[in-house]
C-alpha cells in the first residue's frame, strides 16, 4: 500500500514536472527570442497621423522594454519642413496627448529620432537622405541594415518605392549582412490590378523577401491565438469541419462613424477598407487546413489555398450573397449622430457603403456547403470583433417529448475585442423533477492568470519586421487572390448606381440594415 501511494506521488511530481516548466518561461522570452539586428528606421511620411499615435509611441514602448536593436535609429522624413529638435518634440506632444504612458526615459529615448525633409517624387532628396544615413551611421555598426517604413498616402506608395531603390538603397550585402526592408501600410491597391500595378513597382528594386505588407489587424494576440487555438489542441480539430459546423460567422463591428477620414473612406468604403484585409485574413485563419510547421512561408501558403478554394461571387444574384448598407442619424451612448452623408467631407449623395455582410463559401473537402458570414460595419451598436463557430444540432433529440425536437445547439465563440476570450456554450439540466435544459457557458479570458507584460499590435510588426519575420505580412499571391475575389463585386456595385438598389440604410446605433434579417435562418451579431 505503502508503495502504491509512493508511486501515486511520483505519478504526481512527473506531472508537476512536465506541468511547471511553462510557467517558468521568463515572459520576456515570450515576447522576443534574442534582440533584434541593429538596424536603421526610415519613416517616411513622419509628418503624419500614423507616426504620431502608433509608430513612435509602439517604438517607445519597445525602448522602455529594452526590445529595441541596440545600436538603433529612427530617421522621419516628409515635406514638412522640421528640424530633429522639433520632431523630437512634436513626437512627445503627441505621446503625452494620447496618454502615451511614463515618459521619465524619454529623454534617453529622443536622441534616437531624427529629421530629413523629402520631396517625395524628386531624386535629389533620396540622394540626400541616403547621404544622412550615411553620416548618422557613421561608426555605429549598423551594418548596413535598412527598414523603409511607408507612412504615406497609397497614391505615394509606387513612386517612393522606386526612388528608394534608384539610389540603391534596396541593395542588399552579398552574405546576408546589409540588409532593406520595405514596409508597405493598407491599402495595397484599390483592386486586383491596382494591387498587380505597385506589387509591378515595388519588385522592380525589391524582391517578394523585402516586402512587408502590413495588416496590424493580425498581429493582434488573439488574432494570431486562433492558430494555437486551432492546432496545438486535439479536441477542437476533430469537429472543425461540416459535419459539425453549421455556420461559421465573422463579425467586426465598430461604433465610431467615418470621423476625419471621410477623403479616404468615400474613395474606399466598407469592403475595401474591412473585407479586402482584416475580415479575409480572420477567414483564412478560421479555415486553413494545419501547415506542417509554424513557419512564415507554410502558414502564407495554407492561406492561399483557402483563397484558392472561394467560390466566385454569383455576380448576377448578389442580393442572395450580400447586403450593403449606409448609416443613417441615430443614438449611440444617448448621443445623437449624424447620418453619414452628414459627415464633413462626405458628398450629400454618397454611395459609399459603410455596412456590409456577405454570405462566402469555401468550395474544398473540409467546408463544403459551410456559409461563412462576413459582417462588418460603421456606427453599430456596440465595437466588437468575433468569430463564432455555430455546431450543428444533435442528430436526434431523446427530450423531444418535453422539449420539442430542437436543442440549442453548441457555440464557440473566439472574442477579438471587447473581451479576448473563448467562450463555449452547451446546454445542461436545470435542479429539479422536470427535464428542462438551460444554456451554459464556459469561459476563458486570455488576460486570466496571465500578469506579464503585452505587445500593442504595432510593436509587433515593428519587432517582426527588425527580425525579417513575414508570418503576419501578406504575401502578394494572398492579396492577388483576396482582391480577385471582391473586385467583381466592387465593379458591379459601383458602376451605373447599381450601389443604389444594393444600398438598404440604416440607423446608427443598431445592428444594421433590417435586410439583414432575410439571411436564411441564420443570425450575425450573436454575443
Ligand atoms: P496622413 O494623411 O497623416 O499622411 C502622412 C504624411 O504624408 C503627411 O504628414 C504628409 O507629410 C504626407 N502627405 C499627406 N498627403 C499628401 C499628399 N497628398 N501628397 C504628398 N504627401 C502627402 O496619413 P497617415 O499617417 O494617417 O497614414 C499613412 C499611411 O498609413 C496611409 O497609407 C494609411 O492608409 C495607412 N494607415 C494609417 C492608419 C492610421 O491610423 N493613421 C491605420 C492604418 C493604415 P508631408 O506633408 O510632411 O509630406
Amino acid at each position: 500500500m505503502a508503495n502504491e501511494k509512493n508511486e501515486n506521488s511520483r505519478d504526481l511530481n512527473a506531472f508537476a514536472e512536465t506541468s511547471t516548466p511553462d510557467l517558468e518561461i521568463p515572459y520576456d522570452a515570450c515576447i522576443l527570442e534574442g534582440p533584434p539586428d541593429p538596424c536603421a528606421l526610415v519613416i517616411i511620411g513622419a509628418s503624419g497621423d500614423l507616426t504620431s499615435r502608433k509608430l513612435v509611441p509602439a517604438l517607445y514602448n519597445l525602448f522602455l522594454r529594452k526590445t529595441l536593436p541596440d545600436p538603433f535609429l529612427i530617421l522621419g522624413c516628409g515635406r514638412t519642413e522640421m528640424s530633429d529638435q522639433s520632431f523630437r518634440d512634436r513626437m512627445k506632444d503627441s505621446l503625452l496627448e494620447i496618454g502615451g504612458g511614463d515618459l521619465g526615459q524619454w529623454d534617453s529615448f529622443a536622441p534616437m529620432l531624427h529629421y530629413q525633409k523629402v520631396q517625395y517624387d524628386d531624386l535629389s532628396s533620396y540622394d540626400a537622405l541616403s547621404q544622412k544615413l550615411k553620416e548618422l551611421t557613421q561608426g555605429q555598426e549598423m551594418e548596413g541594415n535598412l527598414i523603409f517604413y511607408l507612412a504615406i498616402p497609397p497614391s505615394l506608395y509606387k513612386t517612393t518605392a522606386q526612388m528608394i531603390g534608384k539610389v540603391g538603397l534596396s541593395r542588399e550585402g552579398k552574405d546576408g549582412g546589409g540588409w532593406s526592408r520595405i514596409v508597405v501600410e493598407k491599402p495595397f491597391g484599390r483592386d486586383l490590378n491596382t494591387a498587380i500595378e505597385l506589387n509591378r513597382a515595388l519588385q522592380e528594386f525589391f524582391e517578394e523577401r523585402q516586402i512587408f505588407r502590413i495588416d496590424h489587424y493580425l498581429a493582434k494576440e488573439t488574432v494570431q491565438n486562433i492558430l494555437m487555438f486551432r492546432f496545438a489542441n486535439a479536441i477542437f480539430e476533430p469537429l472543425w469541419n461540416r459535419r459539425y459546423i453549421d455556420y461559421v460567422n465573422i463579425t467586426a463591428s465598430e461604433t465610431l462613424g467615418v470621423e476625419y477620414r471621410a477623403g479616404y473612406y468615400e474613395q474606399a468604403g466598407v469592403i475595401r477598407d474591412m473585407f479586402q484585409n482584416h475580415m479575409m485574413q480572420v477567414l483564412a485563419l478560421t479555415a486553413m487546413e494545419p501547415p506542417t510547421l509554424f513557419e512564415a512561408d507554410r502558414v502564407r501558403e495554407e492561406k492561399v489555398k483557402v483563397y484558392r478554394s472561394l467560390r466566385p461571387f454569383p455576380v448576377d444574384a448578389l442580393q442572395d450573397h450580400l447586403i450593403l448598407g449606409q448609416y443613417h442619424p441615430g443614438t449611440i451612448d444617448g448621443r445623437r449622430v449624424p447620418a453619414y452623408r452628414e459627415e464633413p467631407g462626405v458628398s450629400d449623395d454618397s454611395l459609399t457603403p459603410t455596412f456590409a455582410m456577405m454570405k462566402v463559401f469555401v468550395d474544398n473537402w473540409r467546408w463544403q456547403g459551410v456559409p461563412f458570414y462576413l459582417a462588418s460595419g460603421k456606427r453599430l451598436a456596440e465595437k466588437l470583433t468575433q468569430i463564432t463557430i455555430q455546431f450543428k444540432q444533435v442528430p436526434h433529440s431523446m427530450f423531444r417529448q418535453t422539449l420539442g425536437d430542437t436543442i440549442k445547439a453548441n457555440r464557440l465563440v473566439l472574442g477579438i475585442y471587447p473581451e479576448e476570450k473563448i467562450t463555449l456554450t452547451f446546454q445542461t439540466k436545470n435542479p429539479g423533477a422536470v427535464v428542462c435544459l438551460r444554456s451554459v457557458t464556459m469561459d476563458f479570458n486570455y488576460q486570466q492568470s496571465y500578469t506579464g507584460p503585452l505587445l500593442d499590435a504595432y510593436e509587433k510588426v515593428l519587432l517582426d519586421c527588425m527580425m525579417g519575420d513575414q508570418m503576419l505580412f501578406l504575401r502578394q499571391d494572398g492579396v492577388e487572390l483576396c482582391w480577385d475575389f471582391l473586385t467583381p463585386i466592387i465593379e458591379e456595385c459601383e458602376t451605373c448606381g447599381g450601389m443604389a438598389d444594393m444600398l438598404h440604410p440604416y440607423e446608427a446605433g443598431g445592428w444594421g440594415p433590417p435586410a439583414i434579417e432575410a439571411f436564411p435562418n441564420k443570425y450575425y451579431m450573436q454575443k
